[in-house]
């Protein structure tokens, strides 16, 4: 039988807003409408919806929200008001769905992931329309994720999806801001998110507040390495979603990298929490980035954090930019005696018998700007 194939869709504040200051009607209808279309041609849609704390800002004084803690109760008012409106309008068809309120930390966890990815499963399993937020009313920055962008990359990873449709105030990605320059033109596909192209998104400094291109790139990025297709196109256009289904759509397409990852490594894409790190040299480096080879003791230099042996690190370069996450095969102890030695000479040092890969290529994922390299 052939598999049902997933289709997450990310819709921002401003769409579902229509640009106002507070959830318009119209336009989720006519996103339910268009879901609904995408169910019949046999496709499981799966929203990231935003739109809590625009919904809750509407429900009190206009002025609340500039503290992390009004924003925290605007966004605990709000989310049921939001899940309220689908619900009903989903109602219209029939069409069951769920909440699924997620953190930072819910995927940090491999127990934690397993478990989200089997609700998603279940629900889909069952014909019903997961409706996904970050949960804003309890989620401290250290465990937010931060913005519904790259929150869509890791649903998309977690439902299995085929494609990550991100719906937003803009047709894409430009060639310069078109606000302001009306010589910028559409990007329409991209194979590559390299450092220049996340440069024209305005840049890892001027990330103010959620949303914004860099964000979305962020998660072209993540998702690209799982395998699934990412396509920026413009919400407020009619028939967006079929239209995207159909490549009419003018949009920005992100191309998915071929090999789609193995479980495991689609975990460590996620961004689990590492317990630490390892610094390596430049021809270590090399030979995982571009040689698809395994992290050897030959090549750190340095090290920190207090690790076990099977928990995820950082392997960093010399200037302590990430260059992958893995498993790591030694302890911390243990790795601060075997750094910069030779096969050989490991079992000497520790007194047992041990191999000189530190994690092995099967345990890594490569990530950032070394992400497309292999
Ligand atoms: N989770 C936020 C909300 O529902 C939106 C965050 C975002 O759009 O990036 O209001």
């Amino acid at each position: 039988m052939k598999k049902t194939k997933v289709i997450v869709i990310k819709l921002g504040t401003s769409v579902l807003t229509a640009g106002t200051d507070k959830l318009n009607k119209p336009r989720m209808i006519d996103i339910v409408t268009q879901c609904m279309t995408l169910k019949q041609q046999g496709y499981q849609p799966v929203l990231v919806s935003s739109g809590a704390v625009a919904a809750g800002r509407d429900a009190v004084e206009h002025s609340v929200g500039v503290s992390i803690a009004e924003k925290q109760m605007l966004a605990a008012i709000g989310q049921g008001q939001l899940i309220h409106l689908w619900q009903s309008l989903f109602a219209l068809y029939d069409q069951p769905v769920a909440q699924l309120l997620l953190t930072r930390a819910d995927v940090e966890d491999r127990g934690r992931y397993l478990n989200a990815r089997d609700t998603i499963t279940q629900l889909l399993k069952h014909q019903v329309i997961p409706i996904v937020n970050e949960n804003d009313a309890v989620a401290t920055s250290e465990i937010k994720v931060g913005d519904n962008d790259n929150l869509s990359s890791l649903v998309a990873i977690l439902a299995n999806a085929d494609k990550l449709l991100l719906l937003t105030d803009q047709p894409g990605l430009f060639t310069a801001d078109p606000r302001s320059n009306p010589t910028a033109t559409l990007i329409s596909e991209v194979e590559q998110i390299d450092q220049s192209l996340m440069a024209l998104a305005g840049g890892a400094g001027s990330k103010l507040g959620t949303g914004g291109m860099y964000t979305k790139l962020e998660a072209a990025r993540t998702a690209q390495r799982a395998g699934i297709e990412t396509i920026i196109a413009k919400g407020a256009e009619p028939q967006v979603i079929e239209q995207v289904m159909a490549g009419t759509a003018q949009s920005t397409t992100f191309v998915r990298f071929d090999a789609p990852l193995e479980g495991r490594k689609k975990w460590l894409l996620s961004g689990p929490k590492s317990a630490g790190f390892v610094q390596c040299d430049i021809g270590a480096v090399a030979a995982i980035s571009h040689q698809g080879a395994s992290l050897l003791a030959k090549g750190i230099v340095a090290m920190g954090g207090e690790f076990a042996r099977g928990d995820v690190i950082e392997i960093r370069d010399l200037d302590d930019q990430l260059v992958a996450k893995g498993l790591v095969a030694f302890d911390h102890r243990e790795m601060d005696q075997i750094k910069r030695l030779h096969s050989s000479e490991i079992p000497l040092v520790l007194g047992y018998p041990a191999s000189n890969v530190v994690v092995h290529r099967d345990d890594l994922v490569l990530l950032d700007v070394y992400a497309g390299s292999v």
